[in-house]
This record gives structure tokens, sequence and C-alpha cells, in this order.
């Protein structure tokens, strides 16, 4: 295995933790209160990314869904005993701009609280489900200041039915400001072309598109922007042989399935392609 050259820009490496069945696409078939009926996969899943991580020697953040995290706590202890950064992915994993901000307040401020008991260290950063801040849920960063997140990767500029704020800033920038606390947004990383905000990210767009596509979008950004990207992955984006559902997904379509076989030696690619580190190292808050 090569390095990355070391004078490449740092990307930070993100990992959504939650379960085959608890991704938005699933919703319809799959409601929240159903969840324990399922087979939990998230130790073993969430273990192969641990694993992978070591291998390449990089250091990352977990979102970690704490529906989970209350009942595997040990999960989250082996991703913080590991040296990397465990954040919120909130609780119930429910879009944001489908509830009202009390009941988004709620879950984020029982997400945040469970993972500091578990890891007896300050959580700063938060994830929305689907990437779900956008124009109708604009109070979102309020509520995530007013709880003492630093940070939130939750806005993607891009245009999507399920979500995408295509004319956010594209790149680091201090969403709200108050009484001398900042929330910076880490918005999820697109790159230009013809206009247009071209998704690069991660999930979805990794396991659809040839490897070729991440490694030119990322390269891009470094060459023309001089910025790092943000790249996430999901555990069981990792783990071909989990159970097979009939979803039309939110879309009218599911990409969840697409490709899954083939994810693990991409992402082995991409970290021997990329530098990566923790969200709140690439945003100096540490
Ligand atoms: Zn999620």
């Amino acid at each position: 295995m090569t390095a990355p050259p070391s004078e490449s820009p740092l990307n930070a490496f993100s990992v959504d933790v939650e379960d085959w069945y608890q991704v938005a696409d699933f919703d319809a078939v799959i409601p929240f209160a159903a969840w324990d009926r399922y087979e939990s996969r998230l130790r073993r899943s969430t273990e192969k990314i641990l694993g992978l991580l070591d291998e390449f020697g990089t250091k990352g953040t977990f979102f970690v869904l704490t529906w989970n995290a209350e009942r595997r706590p040990d999960i989250v202890r082996a991703i913080h005993a590991a040296g990397h950064e465990v954040a919120s992915h909130g609780y119930a994993h429910r879009i944001v701009y489908e509830q009202t901000r009390e009941e988004f307040r709620a879950d984020v401020e029982r997400a945040k609280k469970t993972l500091e008991d578990i890891i007896g260290e300050a959580v700063l950063g938060y994830r929305a489900p689907s990437f779900s801040f956008t124009a109708e849920s604009a109070w979102g960063p309020d509520v995530l200041l007013d709880l003492g997140y630093r940070y939130d990767s939750s806005v993607f500029p891009v245009r999507d039915t399920l979500y995408g704020m295509p004319d956010a800033e594209r790149f680091p920038y201090v969403i709200r400001e108050r009484d001398g606390r900042r929330l910076v947004e880490f918005p999820i990383t697109t790159t230009v072309l013809c206009g247009r905000n071209l998704p690069l990210g991660g999930g979805g767009w990794l396991r659809i598109f040839p490897y070729a596509y991440m490694r030119w979008g990322m390269r891009r950004v470094h060459r023309r922007e001089g910025r790092g990207a943000v790249f996430y992955i999901h555990p069981w984006e990792v783990d071909p042989e989990q159970p097979r559902m009939q979803t039309a997904g939110r879309r009218g379509f599911s990409s969840h399935y697409v490709n899954l076989g083939r994810t693990e030696a991409k992402l082995r690619r991409l970290l021997g392609d990329f530098r990566f580190a923790p969200m709140r190292d690439c945003l100096g808050l540490v």
C-alpha cells in the first residue's frame, strides 16, 4: 500500500452508525416501533469499519444513532477506545423537517446526554438523519447551539427530493453565533460542474458510481479549491449479507441494496488514496 501524498488537503472521514433497517428508505415497511423485532447487525458491521480504519491508520468521526447506543453501549465504547471521535446522529432517526422544534430538541438533547454518559467526554458534533437540515428546518442549528453542540454536518448543498440546500455554502462556515458561542457548519462535499453542484459525500454516491468518480471529485476539490472533503459511510454499506426487504423508498425507488458487495473494496482504495481525520480535528476544535 502506498501512503497518500502528505501535502494533499486533509479530509474528514465520518460514519453514520445505524443498523440496516433504520434508514429512511425503510420507514414505510419497518416503523420505529418495530425496530426491536429485527436482527441487529450493527456490531459486526461497525467492527468491520473499525478494522479497516485501523489497517490504514486512520481516525474518523462516528455519528451514533443513540437508540442503538442505549441498547449497545459497548459499540460506542469500542469506537471511543480506538481513538475515534464519537458524535451524535440523534436518537430516533426522524427526518428533522417532519418534527416540531420541540420534538427535535428532545431528540438531540437525549442523544448528546446518552453519548456523553457513555464516553465521559463532551460530544461536539451532530449529523441529521438523511441530511434533513433544509429550509423547512431552519431552526435546527439554533437548537444545536442552545444545547452546546459545536458543529453540525447536516447540510448537503445539492437538489434532491429528500434533502438538500442547493444554495448553501459548500465549505465550513459559522452557521449560528450567539453570546460568544458559535456553531460551525461542515457541509457534505460537492464539486461544481457547469454551474451545478455534483454530490460527492460518500454512501450511495460511492456505491452507485465507479470508484473513479469519487477520486476524480475529491481531487478536483483539492486542486481547484484547495479544500478538504467530507466523506461518509454507513456500517450496513459494508454488509452485503443483510436481509432483503421490499421497499420503494422515500424517493419512489431505493438505492439501499445497490453494489453492497463492492463497497468495502472501494473504501479500501479511498483510504489508500486520501488522508483523513475526524471532523473536530479538521475544524480545529481540539
Ligand atoms: Zn442516518
